[in-house]
Parts: C-alpha cells; sequence; structure tokens
C-alpha cells in the first residue's frame, strides 16, 4: 500500500465516524460557510489551526504561508483577507506565529535559498528593525523565540494597513486582528496584541515578551 493510501483509509473512517454520530452533518456542509474567524498561520505541519482550536470543519477560514508574513502585493493573502471580511463578514482575524519557527531560524541565520529567501525578505526586514535585542540575547532559541514575537507584531500591523482591513475600519465595520502565539512546548496560544478601529498603528507600544 502507498503511504498517501493512508490519508484515503482515514479520511473514510473520519466521514463514516462523523455521518454516525451526526448524520446531518454533511447537509448541513453543503449549505455553506460561515466560519466566524480568518486564521492566518504559519505552514508549519506542527501548527494545525483546526486541531490546537477544537474548531470543526466550517468553522475556521485558513490561509497559511511560511512565516505568517503578510505582503500588500501577495494577491492570494489578499484575496483571502477581502473575502472574509466582504463575503463572509467575519469579525475577528487572527495572525498566529509559533515559537521554534524554521522560517524564523532561516531568516536569523539568512541561511534559505532560492523563493524561500525571497519570500523571508518581509522578515529579515524585521530582524534588521530589532537587531540590537535580539542579537543581545544569551542563546539562541531566545533569539528566534523574540524574532518569532516580533515578526507577528509587524505582520499584524501590516495586515492593518492592506485595503481590505482599512477599508473595513474605515466603514466602520466591528473588526479585531488578533496577534498570537502558538507555543510548541506546551500546545498553548498565547495572545501578544491586539488591533482594532481605535488603534494608532504608529504608537503601539513596544511588545512585551510572553515567552515563559
Ligand atoms: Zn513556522
Amino acid at each position: 500500500m502507498k503511504e498517501s493510501q493512508q490519508l484515503i483509509l482515514s479520511n473514510m473512517a473520519w466521514a463514516a465516524e462523523q455521518h454516525h454520530f451526526d448524520p446531518d452533518f454533511f447537509t448541513r456542509q453543503i449549505r455553506g460557510q460561515r466560519p466566524e474567524f480568518l486564521w492566518i498561520g504559519c505552514s508549519d505541519s506542527r501548527v494545525a489551526p483546526d486541531q490546537i482550536t477544537q474548531s470543526p470543519p466550517g468553522g475556521l477560514y485558513i490561509h497559511r504561508n511560511i512565516g505568517n508574513l503578510v505582503y500588500g502585493s501577495d494577491l492570494n493573502l489578499m484575496a483571502v483577507v477581502q473575502y472574509a471580511i466582504d463575503v463572509l463578514e467575519v469579525n475577528d482575524v487572527i495572525l498566529c506565529g509559533h515559537y521554534g519557527c524554521s522560517g524564523i531560524v532561516a531568516a536569523l541565520d539568512d541561511s534559505a535559498k532560492g523563493p524561500t529567501h525571497d519570500w523571508l525578505s518581509n522578515l529579515r526586514t524585521v530582524y534588521d528593525d530589532h537587531r540590537a535585542e535580539i542579537d543581545a540575547l544569551p542563546d539562541r532559541e531566545s533569539k528566534v523565540n523574540r524574532l518569532v514575537e516580533y515578526n507577528v507584531r509587524a505582520q499584524l500591523i501590516h495586515l492593518a494597513a492592506t485595503p481590505p482591513v482599512a477599508g473595513a475600519f474605515a466603514a466602520g465595520r466591528r473588526l479585531t486582528l488578533h496577534g498570537w502565539v502558538y507555543d510548541l512546548r506546551d500546545g498553548l496560544l498565547k495572545p501578544l496584541m491586539d488591533i482594532n478601529a481605535a488603534s494608532d498603528l504608529r504608537a503601539l507600544a513596544k511588545l512585551e515578551s510572553v515567552l515563559l
């Protein structure tokens, strides 16, 4: 049996279980989606948004990329954000980084190659902005994890300035952006900061670490 076949078998078991315990489940799924949250996170296989938040199918609208980065020029992300806000009418957007992120490690070391290197340019800028503090930290793990936090902060600010979000704020929509960090060591989400229409992006306070 091909190893990928295991996924098909697991899916059959899942579908049968869903139908067994909730016979109307798939009938409801066909009717459409009304997720409450947009989740923007890292592609890392260990940070599975649905599972770590116990969200059922239909609960989270999701975009993932290496390092949970926000580029206003990223048509993929911009379409997801615009659709989530304008059509799905989500009121909460979660941007979630995670400690031990290999994208962050690659930016610190400048070790990525090819398209990955190009993709991480936004992250290298965040590192440059906080290089004095990060380089002064005593060990490598601390440096990586502090950059993880600063990256969430920077990307959340970038997100707030994108046309779909800035437009929603200007229109008086109830919309909050949440910056969180997921801790691989204990499986817990740690809130870092929020941004809403009343936030002054130029006056956001220096970020306190939430890594214990
Ligand atoms: Zn990552």
